[in-house]
């Protein structure tokens, strides 16, 4: 049991930003599944969108929001987050991230790059490595904080509520999480007045992924197992071209590829090798916008039962290559590809999960004592498809507005009372461990080719059939076995999917990352998904 005030859940961008708001009045844990820097925060490259430039306006920034997310955003929070941006990059100097400048000495000003979608300039970012930076001074600003406790190395299994207080209440009210110690293999209850989640997406769900490893679902599982709305579960972002490779799965291959003149062709052994095929979707070809590549992609590869397409720059000079691409080009040749004489093979990967937790602008879920920011939530700001920079912006505002509803309404958080422990009374050792990295195998194969980019109702309803046969498989297991990191991903991750099939199939038109064949128009009136446990 532990004596703190709040428990966060999660250590990236939303979680660290939390934390750091509540201890400077109460005591917080944080809780993280394997090291503090294995969320995706660490692995965001481009940088944060925020009005900075005097020829830039809040209502440019709104507006485009509102256009990537095809009318389905909440005017409401694009506008709550928007305005808030400059702050939270205010804060983020403040504690040390060191964001490009330019300008001669005495006029430093921010360095602001631009982006598909964004209408100016306004990205700003340290180098390509911006999200590495983030974390890093996120993390020294929590470690140095005396009311700051860090515990990575926990999986969370589930929230604690009323169901597990000693005297059973049964009430929705969540206080706190049981958790795995991944070191020993104990479950710990932690208990607190109040629980952030702040666990980051579900992209792992999909075979190729950009997201790291423990992009699982946690917390959206965790939080509609205890009772939670989840919001727009159908609305996957996926990057158009993630190198192919089966043992690195994440790989991204840069937009700036095709951008210096790369081409994407149909690999050799199938009818029209060699041959590009993207003029045959968009007169802009390999520069038509990502959902467009990325559907097109999808296309060939289903109509020729391709394992990825080519994507070739080497008729540019090698020394261009070389010079505009080092990190990739020394990345590939360790695989053995050069890219300066061969093609590159690429698959378009899931990227960002849109939907989630429901919440409102104070970070609040459906749960009294429940709140969530980041990744893991569903908030309104980015509706049916997410604007590029603006997602580590959504985990800095929220992070601080559900700190600062926690802490405005203190006095209304109760102690926790006496829970339950975790009880493992009637469960043994795994002795099947290959169930798991089976059933996790197939999950990410059938959701990668019947719920992926371009979807169909019969392909989600074989997805759905599967996901039926294997949560009988997997809750059988889960009932007779010791809890381990796999199996808590596994359950989670199949929770997910099954939330996102059903999310699918639900929602009767294309709208932005939504794209079904049997409903390719778009509605007149733009609805969320919401799905009540
Ligand atoms: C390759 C890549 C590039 C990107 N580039 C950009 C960009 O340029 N700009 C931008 O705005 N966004 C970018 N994004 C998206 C952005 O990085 C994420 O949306 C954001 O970092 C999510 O932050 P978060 O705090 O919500 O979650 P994360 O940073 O993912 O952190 C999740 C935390 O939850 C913990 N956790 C998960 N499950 C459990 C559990 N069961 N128990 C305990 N702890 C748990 C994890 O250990 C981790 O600490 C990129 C993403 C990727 C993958």
């Amino acid at each position: 049991m532990s004596g703190h005030d709040v428990i966060v859940v999660g250590s990236g961008a939303a979680g660290l930003i939390a934390a750091l708001a509540l201890a400077e009045k109460v005591k917080v844990l944080v809780l993280a599944k394997g090291a503090l820097n294995s969320g995706s925060t660490a692995w965001a490259q481009g940088g944060i969108a925020a009005v900075l430039d005097a020829g830039d306006t809040f209502e440019d920034h709104i507006r485009d929001t509102m256009v990537a997310g095809a009318g389905l955003n909440r005017l409401e929070t694009v506008e709550f987050v928007i305005e808030r941006a400059p702050h939270a990059i205010e804060l983020l100097m403040r504690m040390g991230v060191p964001f490009n400048t330019e300008g001669p000495d005495n006029q430093k000003a921010l360095h602001l790059t631009r982006e598909g979608g964004h209408s100016h300039r306004r990205i700003v970012h340290v180098a390509d490595a911006t999200g590495h930076a983030v974390q890093s001074a996120l993390e020294k600003a929590a470690e140095d904080h005396p009311n700051i406790t860090l515990l990575p190395g926990r999986a969370c299994i589930d929230l604690i509520t009323g169901r597990h207080e000693l005297r059973y209440s049964g009430s929705g009210r969540v206080w706190g999480v049981y958790a795995l110690d991944q070191a020993t293999g104990r479950v710990e209850a932690h208990t607190a007045r109040a629980t952030v989640l702040a666990t980051g997406g579900a992209g792992r769900c999909y075979l190729f992924s950009t997201a790291p490893r423990g992009a699982t679902g946690d917390g959206i599982a965790m939080a509609w197992r205890a009772g939670a709305r989840v919001s727009n579960m159908e609305m996957m972002q996926f990057h158009p071209t993630c190198l192919y490779n089966l043992d690195v799965k994440n790989f991204l291959i840069t937009e700036a590829v095709r951008g210096e003149g790369g081409r994407l062709k149909i690999p050799s052994g199938y009818p029209g090798a060699g041959r590009r095929f993207m003029t045959r979707f968009d007169s802009r070809a390999e520069l038509a916008p990502r959902d467009i590549v990325a559907r097109a992609i999808d296309h060939e590869i289903k109509r020729l039962g391709l394992d990825y397409v080519h994507l070739d720059i080497s008729h540019q000079p090698p020394e261009f290559v070389r010079e505009h691409f080092p990190t990739i080009y020394e990345k590939l040749l360790g695989l053995g590809i050069d890219m300066t004489k061969q093609p590159i093979p690429v698959v378009p990967a899931q990227h960002y999960t849109c939907g989630g937790i429901l919440i409102d602008l104070h970070g609040r879920t459906d749960l009294p004592g429940l709140y969530a920011a980041g990744e893991c939530t569903e908030s309104g700001l980015h509706g049916a498809n997410r604007l590029a920079s603006n997602s580590l912006l959504e985990c800095l505002v929220f992070g601080e507005a559900a700190a600062a509803d926690i802490l405005a309404n203190w006095g209304s958080f109760e102690p926790p009372p006496q829970v339950r422990p975790w009880d493992e009374s009637r469960v043994t050792d795994s002795d099947e461990e290959v169930i798991i990295k089976q059933n996790w195998t197939e999950i990410r194969r059938f959701m990668w080719n019947y719920v992926g980019i371009v979807r169909t109702t019969k392909r989600l309803e074989r997805a759905q059939n599967r996901i039926k046969l294997l949560t009988e498989e997997v809750e059988e297991y889960y009932g007779q076995f010791r809890v381990s990191t796999d199996l808590i991903e596994l359950r989670n991750l199949l929770q997910s999917a099954e939330l996102i099939v059903r999310s699918a199939l639900m929602r009767k038109e294309s709208r932005g990352l939504h794209y079904t064949l049997d409903y390719p128009d778009m509605l007149r009136e733009a609805k969320d998904t919401i799905l009540v446990p």
